[in-house]
């Protein structure tokens, strides 16, 4: 079966407007239940139609709603109610000077997705906490479109504690960010392809704390995320899920 429907998932509307801009994607209602706060856009891009899934904004906090819960049900509702092919996290993350990241990198995932920040030490619990969700091979798009290739570790905070390094370490994942894992964990259920594709916004192991940097470097990563995006749409479109590996 070939790519023709994509879906992609974002926390945050700074992250999503340039792609929105770009394409000229509407927004469609009634697409998802009436109280969740997500929201779709779609359009179309040569063979492609698109639906791009915008987590939306908590009522109570203007907070746009970032992180694994509501990742996880926007993952659920895209899988359900758009039916698409192949579905991409896409936004922005912390990368490691140790493991050669710059900000602006823009890296697709490799491997499984995990979470550093469950620490459940009790039996089955532990391996359960950290957990293992496969996502789609992707070296090839990455080796013909010049991103990087890495594992992608989630977790509920932007702010990093010697304790997340530390797990992160065990399994050497280089890219540290939200949502990706939730995403993932909702695929397999489903048997959705799915991979993730992550600008580099602040540098983990950097001088500065990553909120800093993240707040510095968000409007570029932003465009640089567009501009990735439009080549991975471009070049996803009309290929197998084999061919993306290969
Ligand atoms: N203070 C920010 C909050 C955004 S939370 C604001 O101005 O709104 C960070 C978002 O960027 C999440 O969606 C997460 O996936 C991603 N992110 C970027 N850098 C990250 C890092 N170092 N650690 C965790 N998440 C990061």
């Amino acid at each position: 079966m070939r790519i023709s429907k994509i879906a992609l998932i974002m926390a945050m509307m700074d992250e999503a407007k340039p792609l929105i801009d770009r394409f000229g994607l509407r927004r469609q209602s009634g697409v998802f239940p009436d109280p969740v706060p997500m929201e779709v856009f779609v359009g179309k891009r040569g063979p492609s139609q698109l639906a791009l899934v915008w987590n939306g904004r908590d009522g109570d906090y203007g907070a746009d709603n970032v992180a694994t819960q509501p990742a996880t049900l926007a993952a659920y509702l895209a899988i359900t109610k758009i039916k698409p092919d192949i579905i991409i996290s896409a936004g922005t993350a912390g990368g490691f000077v140790k493991h050669g990241a710059s900000i602006g990198d823009v890296y697709l995932s490799r491997g499984v997705f995990r979470y550093h920040d469950r620490r459940i030490p009790y039996a089955d619990f532990a391996a359960y906490g950290i957990g293992s969700y496969p996502g789609t091979d992707v070296s090839a798009v990455a080796r013909d479109l010049g991103c990087k290739l890495g594992e992608v570790s989630t977790g509920n905070s932007l702010e990093t504690i010697a304790k997340d390094v530390e797990v992160i370490d065990s399994y050497g994942a280089s890219i540290k960010e939200m949502e990706a894992a939730a995403v993932a964990w909702v695929c397999r259920l489903f048997q959705m392809p799915m991979f993730a594709m992550k600008t580099v916004v602040d540098l983990v192991d950097g001088e500065k704390p990553s909120h800093e940097q993240f707040g510095e470097n968000l409007r570029m990563g932003s465009a640089r995320l567009q501009q990735a995006l439009v080549n991975i749409i471009d070049y996803c479109g009309g290929k197998t899920i084999a061919e993306l590996a290969k």
